[in-house]
């Protein structure tokens, strides 16, 4: 049910619908966008070219009225290399915060009813500490608006959701759980190579009571671990 709620829209891929013409067509211009990371501008020109060759070859230069069928197919590939790649499903969901410079504090962009465009306050608005006054920091560059220190982010569940998605993963994610819990009659192994061999995992309760987290019964178990990469516990020693 988890994986099902969060991956149903990485299955779901617009270019599927395209006919066989299409598909290669506008495989070609995110091929030439992703892979050989040509500009937006000459991706845009590569799509607009596409489409002239298929019009020219079905409809002027064949001498004679187009199909029903080539029309609707030449509908399907778009002029411009954004709508090509929105096709394919490839961006993932992240949101751009605006970071202030001053204090560090996040802010979420915010969007008006109805409007894909994100709108930012112009200056923070957080107090650093209770005893201070409000940062009141700039966010926005005064020329042109654009936000001064974007953060972006980029949603876990979407990103595990893409993850999860490729055919191969669940056979990789499970294979060391399955080695685990079948080795549990041998001691640990003195040297660790990875998470999987380290103690914590061997005994780590499952959801149920007196049940193993390893002890997975057909479904997959995912171990994740955070990493903060700031703060020195050892305090700072230069
Ligand atoms: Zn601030």
């Amino acid at each position: 049910m988890f994986k099902r709620l969060l991956l149903d829209h990485h299955y779901h891929c617009p270019v599927d619908r395209c006919g066989d013409i299409a598909q290669v067509s506008l495989f070609i211009g995110v091929l030439c966008s992703v892979i050989l990371s040509i500009s937006q501008r000459v991706a845009n020109l590569i799509m607009g070219l596409l489409f002239l060759v298929l019009w020219l070859a079905f409809g002027p230069a064949a001498g004679g009225e187009m199909t029903i069928l080539q029309r609707n197919m030449l509908k399907q590939i778009p002029m411009n290399i954004t709508s090509a790649l929105s096709r394919f499903n490839l961006h993932p969901r992240m949101t751009v915060y605006v970071t202030c410079p001053s204090c560090s504090c996040l802010h979420k962009p915010v969007f008006k009813p109805g409007s894909s465009v994100a709108e930012y306050p112009s200056h923070c608005t957080n107090k650093p500490k209770p005893w201070l006054p409000i940062c009141n920091q700039c966010l926005l560059q005064p020329s042109s608006n654009s936000l001064i220190k974007p953060y972006v982010y980029h949603h876990f569940h979407n990103f595990l959701a893409s993850l999860l998605s490729r055919s191969e993963i669940d056979m990789i994610i499970d294979k060391p759980c399955d080695r685990l819990m079948g080795s549990l009659d041998w001691p640990a192994p003195l040297n660790s190579k990875d998470i999987w061999d380290g103690e914590f995992l061997r005994t780590f309760q499952g959801s149920l009571p007196q049940t193993l987290f390893i002890d997975r019964k057909g479904e997959s178990r995912l171990v994740f671990s955070l990493n903060i990469d700031f703060f020195n516990v050892e305090d700072v020693r230069i």
